[in-house]
């Protein structure tokens, strides 16, 4: 294994004393000349590529006033400074939110303002230059665009809309991350950010309806790509193929299977993810997305569900009725887009569900909130949906439940150190340090509430959670889905739900 620096957990997350240029030497990979054609993107880095890079920044100032602002308005105060949990676990000033937004203000003030262009070293303005470009690519890609800054900003600046355009201008000038690229031609070429392919995806759903007839004694289906059926449920690739995640697919089958409501998968939208937001590019998120409006329309069904995957829903809640909407052929009774969280939570409320609290007793249970469901999205009809009715879930199939720290849940969560494009490997001393916030919040009610269980609702925590717990000596067994827990306590065959 490699050499990684693992921070020792504190009692409490405590503010490190500035460093510099701690994380200066972990870029990403650069993309790949083939993805980058692929996604309309120059191959390699352009000749002129200061001057396009200016001229791109231009051109998203004049599209997106939100961004202008944003550079404009910082007044330096310090309010985001200690908020970052990359900048907590690493130390490096430049991941405090502020620097790192400051790399692109520089910019801003240097080329688009008359006391940039006039007098630059007054007003902290600089060039678009080779080292600025280096540490673009360097910071940018050491955010994970959770907005928990934002959160704590006086004025909403939000630096993870910073971070997208950031990223948007260096793809523009050939200047692409490997990572998130590839992931996003497999959806393109394939269905899924896994790059499962039909014939694996039947198999793996097959063998699971058998497994679940076999251990559990009912006909549990899984079905994929069955036309007229009222619900299609897309939900992240990872739930198919990796655990913890597949412990919640089963979760959700059982929930169809007792409410006696047809759902189906789909060959062609095998995939919630939408990488194209972590790109900032809106077009690819809109083709991302378009494959889910094509299976929902061959398909024929009345609903679409999303399963358990942060960015997914918050594209889907944000963006879907722009990207891809309307959505005037399905059954206007239902929300559009509906999260499984929704969806079960209605359910349970209507006593659909048969729930034995006592089969999650070997549990105690706390929860994650997600970044981008915490900050960027809602549930149900209410404000704090997001976060209640993922609890109130918890509630209903387990006898013991704790919070963690409350300046580390609900809006003010720590993000799990690998989201926005950052779970990939080159960035593991990123990741691990990064999650420093969140791993003591959790190592604290171990300690203290004896929590042996972290529930979510995310597929990239769930996958950045399993890779770093035994990095800070937990058992990776820590993290599960909301619908594991769900899962465990349904009493298959028990009352049937009514559509
Ligand atoms: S969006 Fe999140 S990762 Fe990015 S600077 Fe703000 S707190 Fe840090
Ligand atoms: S909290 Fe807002 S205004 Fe204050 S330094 Fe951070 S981004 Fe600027």
């Amino acid at each position: 294994m490699a050499d990684y620096f693992v921070p020792e957990l504190q009692e409490d997350i405590e503010t490190p004393a500035l460093a510099v240029g701690t994380m200066a030497h972990l870029a990403p990979y650069p993309a790949v000349e083939k993805h980058m054609v692929a996604l309309g993107f120059p191959g390699k880095r352009v000749d002129d590529w200061q001057e396009k890079g200016i001229a791109k920044l231009g051109e998203m100032l004049k599209k997106y006033r939100s961004l202008q602002v944003y550079l404009d308005i910082c007044v330096k105060c310090g309010a985001c400074a200690d908020k970052c949990h990359y900048y907590l676990g690493t130390r490096d000033a430049n991941n405090m939110p502020v620097q790192r937004a400051e790399l692109m203000r520089g910019v801003y003030r240097r080329y688009f303002t008359p006391a940039g262009k006039l007098l630059p070293g007054v007003v902290r303005a600089h060039d678009f230059d080779e080292e600025t470009l280096q540490k673009w690519i360097t910071y940018f890609h050491q955010c994970s665009q959770c907005r928990r800054c934002s959160v704590f900003c006086p004025f909403g600046i939000d630096t993870a809309e910073i971070t997208m355009a950031a990223r948007e201008i260096m793809d523009s000038i050939g200047v692409g991350h490997k990572y998130s690229q590839e992931i996003i031609c497999k959806v393109h070429e394939v269905g899924n950010n896994l790059g499962i392919p039909k014939p694996a995806l039947k198999g793996t759903l097959a063998f699971m309806e058998t497994d679940t007839l076999e251990t559990m004694g009912h006909e549990v289906r899984l079905p994929l790509d069955e036309e007229g059926a009222d619900v299609l449920l897309v939900t992240p690739s990872a739930d198919f193929f990796s655990e913890p995640h597949i412990q919640s697919l089963i979760g959700y089958a059982k929930v169809f299977h007792q409410a006696g409501i047809r759902y189906t998968f789909s060959s062609v939208a095998s995939e919630a993810g939408n990488f194209g937001m972590f790109i900032g590019s809106y077009e690819q998120k809109r083709r991302v997305a378009s494959r889910i409006n094509e299976a929902a329309r061959a398909l024929k069904v009345k609903r679409i569900v999303v399963g358990e995957c942060g960015h997914a829903w918050r594209v889907a809640y944000s963006f879907w009725n722009t990207l891809i909407g309307p959505f005037d052929y399905l059954d206007p009774r239902y929300p559009v887009p509906q999260h499984m969280c929704e969806f079960t939570h209605e359910l349970i409320q209507r006593g659909a569900l048969t729930l034995d609290k006592e089969a999650n007793d070997e549990y105690v249970v706390t929860m994650h909130d997600s970044c981008n469901v915490a900050r960027a999205t809602r549930m149900g009809n209410r404000p704090g949906g997001q976060f209640e009715i993922p609890r109130d879930i918890i509630r209903a199939t387990c006898n013991h439940f704790v919070e963690m720290d409350p300046d580390t849940t609900h809006e003010k969560t720590f993000c799990c150190g690998g989201g926005g494009g950052t779970l990939t490997d080159e960035l593991m001393d990123l990741r691990i340090q990064g999650s420093m916030p969140r791993m003591t919040a959790l190592q604290r009610v171990m300690k203290r509430d004896k929590v042996n269980f972290m529930a979510m609702i995310c597929a990239i925590c769930k996958a950045q959670f399993t890779k770093v717990l035994p990095m800070y000596h937990m058992p990776m067994e820590t993290i599960g889905g909301v619908h594991q827990l769900v899962s465990n306590a349904i009493q298959l065959g028990a009352k049937k739900g009514i559509v």
